[in-house]
């Protein structure tokens, strides 16, 4: 059985991410959604719990699509659950070169044991990042194209409780 991570901030998971998660899990027989964060860094606008939670509903019908959340380093979230591979999705060159550098650190700092397989960002989702995602919400602009409307009324409702 193949299991892979696929760790991002998600803050707050997009399309773009879903279009990678959806490519992997048909890919392989298990993709584990890693919220990674640090947690020194506190001012964001979901926590990673609430991440998490917007995650795991958003995929509460895939049996071979779990969610979890971390502090740890990517290399060692997967080791702990019995993954060699993290899955990263490329929209660009910018992606590609930190992506292979990325990689390449994190097999040698896994002692060889972690490789990286990169997918390619559908050409709809290769603008959308989740900070153009916060940027497009806080100009007060529709954010459907590129968020699930799920993720959107979070939004709405996280927004209504900031100001309230
Ligand atoms: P971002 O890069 O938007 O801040 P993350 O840190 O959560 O998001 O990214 C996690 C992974 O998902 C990274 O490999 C990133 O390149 C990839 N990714 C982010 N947005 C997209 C997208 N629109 N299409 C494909 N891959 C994406």
């Amino acid at each position: 059985m193949t299991k892979v991570l696929y760790p991002g901030s998600f803050e707050p998971i997009t399309k773009g991410h879903m279009d990678i998660i959806d490519k992997a899990s048909k890919m392989f027989d298990e993709v584990i959604v890693a919220v990674l964060h640090n947690p020194k860094k506190q001012n964001s606008f979901f926590t990673p719990d609430e991440r998490v939670s917007l995650i795991k509903d958003l995929y509460k019908d895939y049996d071979n699509i779990k969610v979890i959340s971390s502090t740890n380093a990517c290399v060692d979230v997967a080791l702990e659950h019995n993954s060699q591979i993290i899955i990263k999705g490329l929209r660009n060159t910018v992606d590609f070169e930190y992506e292979r550098e990325m990689a390449e650190i994190n097999k040698d700092i896994s002692n060889n044991k972690i490789n990286t397989i990169c997918l390619f960002a559908d050409k709809e989702y290769q603008f959308v990042s989740s900070s153009v995602v916060k940027e497009v919400f806080r100009l007060d602009k529709d954010v459907s194209k590129y968020v699930p409307p799920f993720v959107k009324e979070k939004m709405l409702e996280k927004r209504k409780k900031i100001y309230e």
